[in-house]
């Protein structure tokens, strides 16, 4: 949608053909593990845009008709209905699914990544009712956090001893679970589900009563088409910078996507890569790319991450997050910060994006932060 959007607006004059095997419009997932949990949205907010926004710029919709193939040679996309559908360029944005974690009685749980999962979810869950969420990433924490909020009792299995996987360290991953804990939320890190029963969990030889269990374990890229059409795969669909894949004529971006050896799956990501690629679908100069930038909330917490770490930096503690909003930085060769992560709006996050990409040292991002010390 972000792609045709920026095509119309780059001057495009022809075609635009919007396929997609959801019967919806293009709509934000984002508020899925939020609002529409806690009943606290109307549905239809949840549009990108409605489908006069579409009519009026011309662009076709296809939804509910999944492409089931693509003919690079034809250059041609066949959807389910038998229909074929020609073109000069094509973008893949076909996005990412649940991973499926090989634990007996997996059939058991139910997963969120649709606007039907999340519908689905939420009419399972009571107040009172039993939950068990595996996985205590980003996905896991808001579910929690909002599934709490409707007087659920929530238990999160995480296998790292930290939440988010340990990635975001120590401070932020003790900040979240005491907001976890204070709200109800059972958490058991350092943990993993062996056996979904009915109704019931085992964590290894602990066995606890579970009404519902939620998958939340990561995603997998949904590279079928592109890997049917010969395109190069590795964790999602291989692009250059450009978005553009070994075929001239096809682009990936969002999800599903490994732009210049980098996948990242998260909504400002997905909104950017499809500007990007329209740019350079008409040839066009492409945006540098931004740093990556994550934002989450659960309960009444907001977290954003900025950049990317690669693993081996050290950890600053700019504010500490227990004492209110907090700044981490993750601090690389040069004094260099990679990544930020704020807590609570302590920062202006573009500013935060900035220093990042401009790649400040730790000095110049405390100062420019934080003026008066
Ligand atoms: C519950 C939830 C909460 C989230 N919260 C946040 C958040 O707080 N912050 C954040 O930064 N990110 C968040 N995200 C991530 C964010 O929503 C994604 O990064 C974003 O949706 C990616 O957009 P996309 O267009 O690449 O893929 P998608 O939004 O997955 O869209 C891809 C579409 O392509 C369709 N498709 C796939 N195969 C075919 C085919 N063969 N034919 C036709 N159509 C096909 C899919 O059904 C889907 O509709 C959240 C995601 C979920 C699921």
């Amino acid at each position: 949608m972000r792609c045709a959007r920026t095509l119309r607006r780059l001057g495009h004059t022809g075609s635009i053909v919007l396929i997609a095997d959801e019967p919806h419009l293009p709509y934000n997932r984002p508020p899925l593990s939020k609002e529409v949990l806690r009943d606290d949205v109307s549905l239809d907010l949840l549009d990108a845009e409605g489908a006069a926004w579409y009519e009026r710029r011309g662009i076709e919709l296809r939804v509910g008709t999944p492409a089931t193939s693509v003919d690079r040679t034809a250059r041609a996309v066949e959807l389910v209905d038998g229909t074929t559908i020609r073109f000069d360029q094509l973008l893949l944005a076909t996005g990412a699914a649940p991973r499926i974690p090989p634990i007996d009685g997996v059939e058991r749980a139910l997963t969120l990544r649709t606007v039907e999962d999340a519908l689905a979810l939420r009419a399972a869950v009571r107040p009172g009712s039993r939950v068990v969420i595996v996985g205590g990433g980003f996905i896991g924490v808001e579910v929690a956090a909002s599934l709490a909020a409707i007087g659920a009792e929530v238990s999160v299995v995480e296998l790292a001893d930290r939440l988010w996987g340990g990635s975001l360290g120590p401070e932020l991953s003790a900040w979240a679970a005491r907001s976890l804990v204070a709200a109800g939320v059972t958490l058991s890190l350092g943990a993993a589900v062996t056996r979904i029963g009915e109704g019931t969990v085992a964590i290894g030889p602990e066995i606890i009563q579970a009404d519902v269990v939620l998958l939340a374990v990561g995603v997998m890229p949904r590279d079928e088409l592109a890997r049917g059409a010969g395109l190069s795969c590795d964790d999602g669909i291989v692009t250059d910078a450009a978005h553009r894949t070994i075929d001239e004529r096809i682009f990936a971006a969002g999800d599903v996507a490994m732009v210049a050896g980098l996948r990242v799956e998260h909504w400002h990501a997905a909104r950017e890569g499809g500007e990007r690629a329209a740019a350079a679908m008409l040839g066009e100069r492409v945006a540098d790319r931004r740093a990556p930038w994550i934002f989450s909330d659960f309960g009444e917490r907001h977290l954003d991450v900025v950049g990317q770490s690669v693993g081996d930096e050290r950890r600053e503690v700019l504010s500490d997050p227990e004492r209110g909003p907090g700044v981490v930085a993750w601090v690389g060769g040069g004094d260099r910060v990679v990544q930020m992560a704020a807590t609570d709006g302590a920062v202006d996050v573009e500013r935060a994006r900035g220093l990042v990409e401009s790649r400040a040292t730790l000095t110049q991002a405390h100062r420019e932060l934080f003026p008066r010390g």
